[in-house]
């Protein structure tokens, strides 16, 4: 067969959980949650299921569920979305980001990315046809050297796509950030899609600067978030996308034969949760306090860190530790050692050797605590 993707095997997520399950290791790989979502949501789930709520949704979602995030976008970024032309419900982010490169990205389009990146961005470009150019970002504050993207800009350039808070590092966009993205696109007719899966998950007091805020910036993006990150659901796989009406028209002529449609009765849950309570606000502090509670137990061990400013992962620094490429010393920390974390160099396009492991702190106090103290031992 010929491969449209060549490079591209199994995830690191899927090798990485894998192995820990092999080895009975701790998992702080993948990123999810080893505790449940609030009882009321499955309560919710399980009413909507047993009222019928079984036979396929809207095509754009469920329309309370499509209010509810119009009405959370304009209380958190005072911006307006109408949730008949210009919201949709995705099947997780990861769908949402797929169809917007789908609906936008043509044969030599250029997308430009951040590296390290989520894994997702490139493989969609190229089955796209896109090219995608890569900035890369300097460790350890992985922040954007604006200057340089202006030079990457060309008539080619199609797309931009930005994650704040950033998965692998943990590092987030300042207002000056999305203000030099405004001033560089300005003039053109480049699209940026957003993506803010962790758009609760900041610490420190910092506030998520989304895309919405930015009236410039949100009329040319697609901004995409996820349910998973935010209600402690990501086997559900709910996210939606936010877009103005003219990209929200190709965004749907893609969606509508890619899912066609999300799963109705957790669409449903999901609106009647996010009336009752709104559990997004006090996300950041949750995560803030595992993340404290991370790096206070493993502060005395030989790895290094700077704290994640936002999102649920923490990157360590082994130089102190151990030679290896990131990614043998991942599997001999999985293995011998039993906890599993994700090499940082996978999430770059080119070979890159930071000796940086990305370790998930979404998990119960026990885990963490079961964790670090390996982690003290290496
Ligand atoms: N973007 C980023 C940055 C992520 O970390 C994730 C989840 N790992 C996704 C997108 C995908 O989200 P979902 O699970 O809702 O598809
Ligand atoms: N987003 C999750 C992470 O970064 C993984 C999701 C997946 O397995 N595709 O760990």
């Amino acid at each position: 067969v010929h491969s449209k993707l060549p490079k591209v095997g199994l995830t690191i997520f899927s090798k990485m959980s894998q192995l820990a399950n092999e080895h009975n290791a701790i998992n702080l790989s993948q990123g999810f949650p080893d505790f449940s979502c609030h009882p009321k949501l499955i309560e919710l789930v399980h009413q909507y299921m047993l009222k019928g709520s079984n036979q396929y949704a809207p095509m754009t979602g469920v329309m309370s569920l499509r209010e509810r995030i119009a009405e959370k976008t304009e209380m958190l970024y005072t911006a307006k979305y109408n949730p008949e032309t210009e919201i949709t419900i995705t099947a997780g982010a990861t769908q949402a980001i797929y169809t917007a490169i789908a609906a936008m990205i043509n044969e030599g389009d250029e997308v430009l990315i951040f590296t390290p990146a989520y894994d997702c961005y490139e493989p969609a470009v190229e089955l796209n046809g896109g090219r995608s150019v890569f900035v890369q970002l300097n460790g350890p504050e992985y922040k954007i050297d604006w200057d340089h993207v202006k030079k990457l800009i060309n008539q080619r350039t199609k797309m931009v796509i930005i994650n704040t808070p950033h998965n692998p590092t943990g590092t987030i966009f300042s207002m000056q950030d999305m203000q030099k993205l405004e001033k560089l696109l300005s003039g053109t007719d480049i699209i940026v899609l957003s993506d803010e899966v962790y758009e609760h998950i900041l610490f420190d007091g910092y506030e998520h600067q989304s895309v919405a805020r930015f009236p410039k910036l949100a009329d040319r993006s697609f901004i995409v978030s996820s349910f998973g990150k935010t209600y402690h659901t990501t086997g559900w796989k709910v996210g939606y996308c936010l877009a103005p009406k003219e990209l929200m028209v190709e965004f749907r002529k893609a969606h509508q034969y890619t899912v066609f449609s999300v799963n109705t009765p957790f669409q449903y849950a999901l609106a009647d949760f996010m009336n009752e309570a709104e559990q997004y606000l006090t996300l950041g502090q949750f995560y803030q306090e595992k993340r404290d509670f991370f790096l206070e137990a493993i502060k005395g061990s030989r790895f290094k860190f700077h704290p994640a400013a936002g999102t649920y992962f923490q990157s360590l620094s082994f130089a102190d530790i151990s030679d290896e490429k990131d990614t043998d010393f991942a599997i001999r920390l999985t293995n011998d050692f039993g906890v599993a974390s994700i090499p940082i160099s996978v999430f770059y396009n080119i070979n890159h050797d930071e000796k940086m492991l990305r370790f998930c702190f979404a998990k119960s106090k026990d885990t963490l605590a079961r964790a670090a103290e390996i982690l003290n031992r290496i």
